[in-house]
């Protein structure tokens, strides 16, 4: 075999001969380095490796011809000296050793913890919890960074938790590295450079070594990490060790100068989520002093009985132990009692507003004979599948009831939520009550008052909105005739974008009881709208929805029934959270003869056989939708890529066919008109970004083609298809993404099985986070620090506790409860003052 210095000396050779263009070697002398370097375990005191360490940032390439000689030809010597470049067996430079202690052998087991760094004399600084964090030492222009995380007092600086720990307790050496596993290693940087990596990636790649050998590591996409890796630095890396070719290699890892003398005195080092500018080292000396000094001011919240039955710590030992723990294990029960805090917290809200709610009596007990119950089911042009009929029974008990329901309704897309609506307000109006539905677009609305008009007056078929009936009916409202009703019905439709008059009509309907069923939009939630007799409010697609817009519709009359519907389907733990004040039903199965939408993924080099086919399904008379990547910066960023992915379709991809485009930035009057040119045909594709309008029944639409699927949510994914499944015809859903990771992959394969909406949203919970899964802000949810949002077993016992205690304290008096009823109504106020 011949020697790895003879092909060595072979490029060299070829560079040489091609004049030193660069051109020797596939993927650029550069690389070709780097992998020498690594492959033989060259020694950072080799002359080959002192003629690398020579090299600008920018590497070979960046070099003048006339320099490239040079090097060429210092390499060449170099490599003429023949010997030590397999240097794997040498033994290490006595400073490259670390510590003994700080090496564990394999095979990898735990060192028995360190005894906790005995506390310090405590630390006296004057001042409270509520100081500004400069007592603690913070230079000014750090302070600012803080306050761009929400920190600026030293009991914010304790509640801004790490996202986890360096563990360096578990340094390996690089020879004793694991495929696969989250691994520690300390070394020096030997090269690094940013290039383009394989074909077509930029990245930074660096040779890392200590004394066993040398790893790769990249960092995909991120040129200027390179920048940060001055050669010959020591660092610390945390990530995934991954194979590449039979070696191993490190991919995105977390890099951590070690020039922080905390890294050398403990074993577990806190990582703050930081902001640009604002270094891990500042951060950690703030916690460090915040803990010191002021831990111990903190007053535990929770009851001793309370501590003591669920086994949780003390709350300033939390503290201490989540910032600075003595080993993983004591950090994962300090965050668990911080949890349990906070989600106690929660229960205690949720639990109390239902209380509240159900307390406050007094809502109308709406009921509808059986008799016409029958004979609105029987007069739908479909027969109701069964957990549309369990679920009509579940309203219609409740709202016989006087205690004011609060039940959400959960279904997939297309499930048949809205007729189970429609029998509630039928109640209500038989009662003689009046109802409203509230969704969250205008076309959303008007297609509300459309399937109302149509399942309730069956003969009026194609008279919708636009109709001449519609036109001539009075003022502000239509009139229904249900042969099985006793009275005519009389419908409004209340929307932002009505002219100033009728809008006025409306209201003064509404106001004076005229109007039996109320169909809008946020309008309905303005001043100037109340209603003379209120007893249902259903609000649709709740996630769009605040828990204050709840509210506010709530407080439109009197204490009405309030029902809510989602196509999100919730986990079992959310249920038990975001939504804890509410009963819950779902409809669990779709109205027969819809057949699941065939998804497949598709690879880059297969877009144009995706676009072919919608283009088949456009000659056939149908209709698409195409879903741009989702951009994350800001909704400026996304709206202007939404426009040259149309730009670009309208011109080179479709050149024929009618495009529409719906981003989050065009007026609310212009998406209506797009959304409407859709609905009616007039429109072959729809381009959107994510915004694309939930609910939209346009059942010719068959394709939906999903570009950058791999940044979107399982769930989101599901809702998106869910728009193509609207008929008996077999619908198609396309997952396109240019850069597939394997996560992604996982994800996407996921999407190609499974068709349920449920399980799909489990596993995007398991995969991507509560944060991620459910933007907080939409979900009425605070905004949690610590919690698991997974954790079943920590929700129920909070709930129980929850429960339990309001029982007996509802207004959360008695001393004991003191601390933690100004949790609550912190923890609430805060939620209310961001929710808008
Ligand atoms: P979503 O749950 O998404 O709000 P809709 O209530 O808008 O769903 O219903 C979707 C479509 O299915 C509507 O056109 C509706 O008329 C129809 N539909 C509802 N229930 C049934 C059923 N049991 N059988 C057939 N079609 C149904
Ligand atoms: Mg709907």
């Amino acid at each position: 075999m011949a020697s790895p210095l003879e092909g060595l000396r072979k490029v060299l050779a070829l560079e040489r001969t091609k004049k030193y263009n660069d051109a020797a070697v596939v993927g650029g002398l550069d690389s070709y380095l780097l992998r020498f370097v690594q492959d033989n375990g060259v020694e950072r005191t080799h002359p080959i490796s002192r003629v690398l360490q020579s090299l600008p940032p920018g590497g070979y390439r960046a070099l003048h011809p006339i320099q490239r000689r040079r090097v060429i030809e210092q390499l060449q010597t170099a490599s003429e000296t023949g010997k030590g470049v397999f240097a794997k067996q040498i033994p290490p430079p006595a400073e490259e050793t670390p510590p003994k202690d700080k090496i564990v052998q394999f095979p990898h087991k735990k060192v028995a913890a360190r005894k906790p760094v005995a506390p310090k004399e405590p630390v006296r600084i004057l001042g409270s919890l509520d100081s500004p964090i400069s007592v603690l030492g913070v230079r000014p222009a750090d302070a600012q960074r803080f306050r761009r995380l929400g920190v600026g007092t030293v009991r914010d600086i304790l509640f801004h938790l790490p996202s986890r720990y360096h563990d360096y307790s578990e340094v390996r050496p690089i020879s004793e590295l694991q495929f696969g596993e989250e691994q520690t290693v300390v070394g020096t940087v030997f090269a690094a450079a940013s290039r383009m990596i394989g074909r077509s990636r930029k990245g930074t790649e660096m040779v890392l070594s200590d004394h066993t050998g040398t790893l790769r590591v990249i960092w995909w996409g991120q040129t200027y990490v390179a920048r940060r890796l001055k050669q010959g630095a020591k660092i610390a890396l945390s990530g995934k060790v991954s194979e590449f070719r039979g070696r191993m290699q490190m991919e995105n890892p977390e890099i951590e100068p070690l020039e922080d003398e905390s890294l050398q005195s403990r074993r577990l080092v806190p990582v703050y989520p930081s902001t640009e500018g604002l270094f891990q080292k500042t951060m950690r000396t703030a916690a460090r002093v915040a803990v010191d000094a002021f831990a111990s001011h903190i007053v535990d919240a929770l009851p001793a009985s309370m501590r003591k039955k669920h086994e949780l710590m003390a709350a300033d030992e939390a503290i201490r132990q989540v910032h600075f723990p003595d080993d993983l294990e004591t950090a994962e029960r300090a965050r668990d009692r911080l949890g349990f805090e906070e989600l106690l917290y929660i229960e205690l809200g949720v639990v109390r507003r239902r209380m509240d709610w159900q307390d406050a009596g007094g809502a109308p007990a709406l009921a509808l004979a059986q008799t016409q119950l029958d004979a609105f089911i029987g007069s739908l042009p479909f027969t109701l599948t069964s957990s549309q009929r369990t679920a009509i029974s579940e309203v219609i008990d409740d709202v016989g009831e006087d205690t004011p329901m609060t039940r959400l309704l959960e279904g997939d897309v297309g499930s048949g939520k809205t007729v189970v609506a429609a029998a509630a307000l039928l109640a209500a109006v038989a009662s003689g009550h009046q109802g409203t539905i509230m969704a969250p677009t205008e076309i959303l609305a008007e297609q509300h008052l459309r399937t109302f008009t149509r399942i309730l007056q069956q003969n009026r078929e194609n008279d919708g909105p636009q109709g001449p009936w519609f036109q001539a009916a009075a003022p502000g409202y239509v009139v229904l005739n249900p042969p099985y009703m006793e009275k005519p019905v009389r419908v409004a439709l209340l929307t932002g974008s009505l002219k100033a008059a009728e809008k006025r009509d409306a209201q003064a309907a509404i106001a004076a009881g005229e109007v039996d069923i109320a169909i809008g939009t946020h309008a309905l939630l303005q001043e100037g709208v109340s209603f003379g007799r209120l007893g249902l409010a259903v609000i649709d697609e709740q996630h769009r929805f605040g828990v204050e817009q709840r509210a506010a519709l709530r407080e439109k009359g009197g204490s009405p029934h309030v029902l809510v519907m989602t196509a999100t389907p919730i986990p079992r733990t959310l249920a038990l959270t975001v939504y804890g004040d509410l009963d819950i039903t779902i409809l669990n199965e779709m109205p027969p003869g819809r057949p699941p939408v065939k998804t497949y993924r598709v690879l880059p080099y297969r877009r144009q056989e995706a676009f072919e086919f919608v283009e088949k399904k456009i000659r056939e008379g149908r209709q698409a939708f195409i879903i741009c990547p989702l951009v994350e910066e800001s909704s400026t960023v996304e709206a202007k890529a939404a426009v040259q992915e149309y730009q670009h379709l309208s011109r080179d991809v479709f050149p024929d066919r009618r495009l529409g485009l719906l981003h989050g930035r065009m007026p609310a009057s212009e998406k209506e008109l797009v959304m409407r040119a859709f609905r009616d045909g007039q429109v072959d594709i729809l381009v959107s970004t994510a915004v694309v309008e939930v609910g939209v029944d346009v059942p010719n639409a068959t394709v939906i083609l999903i570009e950058g699927a791999d940044r979107f949510g399982l769930s989101q994914l599901h809702q998106f298809r869910g728009r193509v499944r609207r008929s008996e015809d077999q619908a198609y859903c396309f997952l396109l993404s240019d850069s597939p990771s394997p996560e992604s992959e996982e994800r996407l394969a996921i999407m190609e099985t499974v068709d349920n909406g449920f399980e799909l949203a489990e596993h995007d919970l398991r995969l991507r986070g509560p944060g991620e899964y459910f933007g907080t802000r939409q979900s009425g949810l605070p905004d949690l620090r610590v919690a698991k949002l997974t954790d079943i077993e920590m929700i129920r016992a909070t709930r129980d506790e929850a429960t339990a205690i309001l029982r007996r304290d509802p207004e959360l008096a008695e001393p004991e409860h003191e601390k933690l009823g100004e949790g609550v109504r912190k923890l609430w106020d805060r939620l209310s003052s961001e929710v808008s």
